[in-house]
This record gives structure tokens, C-alpha cells and sequence, in this order.
């Protein structure tokens, strides 16, 4: 199944068997906000947070107030910008479609009546091939969970949840909000509901060593989610983590350590070859904006981090699943 030049399970390939072509993601702003930052659990949010949520690629331009001052989205207008962003890239004979993606902050924090009706009216449009749903383990009630799968029946529902780290320490230093319990209830409950779920981990969390990433992500495999993306850690200006950057600095203080980049790629083989080999790999690096990038500068030059893991692969003769089990 695995070649030098595709030795893991990328998005991509999945998205050709599923779909039949080339498929592009359309970031969109459902108008919601996040408990982690609106005082429900916390006003501050991850520490890792930007301003602009878990989304800052996403359409906020499209998000306009009631006169109840509630966020209310123009999907279609947001549809027809992010479909103008990545018209550039499209041309190739095999485009297939669009996978909508509630990319900012929660995208389950609101009642179930306003859900469906946002979900729908993108599910329904021709060109949209399934939807992937941004969201915290705990904005996942029943109710919520019995819509994604209605929807899942009319066209895939891909639920997207960030847990960065399974181990509850690092969880805490993070701001997450919610215990490692709650994650694999949720997990198993939309599992049951026949949704696919795809969950995001940070690897170069401060205080993880090598062998907490690898636990974390071999933790996952065991638990049977459909997909990972893996993100480097990205410092971001105006976030707590980079006051806390710039503090360890400036006191010389080793607690902080950021990796290289040849650190990171030799991470990522390792844990992409105790994966499981059905695993979707969504990513293996980050996007973090780089006008607000503070650290690793290296994570700036995409193409560079991306070859230099395929390289890493070839060198270790390794692939996804080579060491899954042992
Ligand atoms: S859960 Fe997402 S949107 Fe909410 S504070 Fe954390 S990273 Fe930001």
C-alpha cells in the first residue's frame, strides 16, 4: 500500500477514493464563540489561542450582529469568497468539489434549531461534498450529536475535535477546559452515531517529552478515530504562550525548548509509523499566520517542513503502520 513517495495515508488520497477527485476545504464562520473564552469555563481561552479562534483562516468579514446583538453569518456570501479564494488553485481536470469547514472557534455552541438550519443550507448546495465541524468534546450533547447524523445520512459529516495532548497535566497548562474523560465519552458516542471523527494534536507542548506525543497519539490509534492532524506548535504574538515565550527568553530559561526542524520530522515518522494504517493523516504541520509568528520561524516554509519529513521517511525506511501494535 505504501511507496517512498506515499508512504502515509494522506488527506488527499482519501478524499479521491471517497470523492472521486481532487477536493478543496472552504473555511467558514458559523458566528459562534467558544465556552473557553465567552467565561463559561474560562474568559481566556487556550493558551495557544488567537484572537481569531481555532479559525483564523476562516471568513469572519461575512459575520454581522442582530439587533440582539447575536452573530449572525451570511453563508452564502462567505461561501461565494471562499470559493473566489481557492478558484486559483482549481483548474485541475479532476476537481471533485468542496468539503464545507465550521472552521472558528466552537462550532456547536448554539441551540439545535440554529445548527440544522446553518448546516443545511450548506450541505444542501450541489457542489458541496460533505461537512467537517470544528468543536470541543464538550459541546456535543445528545441532541447535537442525533443532527450531525442525520446530516451524515444526506452527505459525509466529518466531526473535527481538538485535544492536543492526552495527558491531564499538560491539559491544565494549556487552558483546555476539559478532562481526557469527557474526550472519550464524546468519541464513543459519535463513533456510535456513525460519524467520522478526526481529532488535532500539538506536538512541542512545553513539558512533553517525545514519549508523551508518541503515548498520545498511539492512545488514539487504539481508540479507533478515523483521522489525526498533527500540529507543530505554533507561538503566536498576542497569545498567553507568547508572553510566556517571551518571558523564558528573556530570563534564558531552558524550560521553554522549541524544536529544530530535523527534530520535528524525525517526530512525526515516529509517530506516523505506530499509527494505524487506516488512519487518516490530515496534516503533519501547522498554518499559523505569519504575521504573528514568533516561533519556530523554520514552520514558515511549508514546502520545506513537508519535503524534509518525506525525506526523513526514506531515510528510515519506515511508513505508516510499520510499527503499529508493538
Ligand atoms: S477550544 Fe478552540 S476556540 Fe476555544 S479557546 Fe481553545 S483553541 Fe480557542
Amino acid at each position: 500500500m505504501y511507496t517512498p513517495d506515499r508512504p502515509f495515508y494522506s488527506l488527499n488520497q482519501y478524499y479521491r477514493e471517497c470523492f472521486g477527485g481532487k477536493v478543496y476545504k472552504l473555511s467558514l464562520n458559523g458566528g459562534m464563540t467558544c465556552p473557553n473564552r465567552d467565561g463559561t469555563i474560562d474568559n481566556r481561552g487556550c493558551i495557544f489561542c488567537s484572537a481569531g479562534g481555532s479559525g483564523d483562516f476562516a471568513s469572519t468579514a461575512m459575520v454581522y450582529s442582530d439587533r440582539l446583538h447575536r452573530n449572525i453569518p451570511d453563508i452564502p456570501a462567505q461561501l461565494e469568497q471562499a470559493r473566489a479564494r481557492v478558484s486559483a488553485k482549481i483548474g485541475v481536470k479532476d476537481f471533485a468539489g468542496y468539503i464545507a469547514y465550521f472552521q472558528a472557534y466552537t462550532n456547536t455552541y448554539a441551540d439545535v434549531t440554529y445548527l440544522e438550519q446553518l448546516f443545511l443550507q450548506v450541505i444542501l448546495q450541489e457542489d458541496i461534498l460533505g461537512l467537517s465541524v470544528g468543536t470541543r468534546p464538550d459541546c456535543l450533547e445528545p441532541e447535537k450529536i442525533a443532527l450531525l447524523s442525520r446530516l451524515n445520512r444526506i452527505k459525509p459529516v466529518f466531526v473535527e475535535l481538538g485535544l492536543q495532548t492526552m495527558h491531564e497535566d499538560s491539559a491544565r497548562f494549556i487552558r483546555r477546559g476539559y478532562p481526557l474523560s469527557v474526550f472519550e465519552d464524546t468519541v464513543n458516542r459519535l463513533k456510535d452515531a456513525g460519524l467520522s471523527v478526526v481529532v488535532h494534536v500539538i506536538l512541542g507542548l512545553p513539558g512533553e517529552s517525545k514519549e508523551d506525543m508518541l503515548a498520545t497519539c498511539r492512545y488514539l490509534g487504539r481508540l479507533g478515530v478515523d483521522g489525526i492532524k498533527l500540529q507543530l506548535l505554533h507561538i503566536l504574538d498576542g497569545t498567553d504562550l507568547a508572553e510566556l515565550y517571551k518571558r523564558n527568553f528573556s530570563e534564558n530559561n531552558n524550560n521553554f525548548s522549541i524544536m529544530s526542524l530535523d527534530e520535528y520530522a524525525s517526530l512525526v515518522v515516529s509517530i506516523i509509523e505506530q499509527l494505524p494504517p487506516g488512519m487518516v493523516i490530515h496534516r503533519i504541520t501547522g498554518d499559523g499566520p505569519k504575521r504573528i509568528l514568533l516561533a519556530p520561524l523554520w514552520s514558515g516554509d511549508k514546502k520545506k517542513v513537508l519535503n524534509t519529513i518525506m525525506k526523513e521517511f526514506v531515510m528510515q525506511n519506515t511508513w505508516q503502520g510499520k510499527k503499529y501494535g508493538n
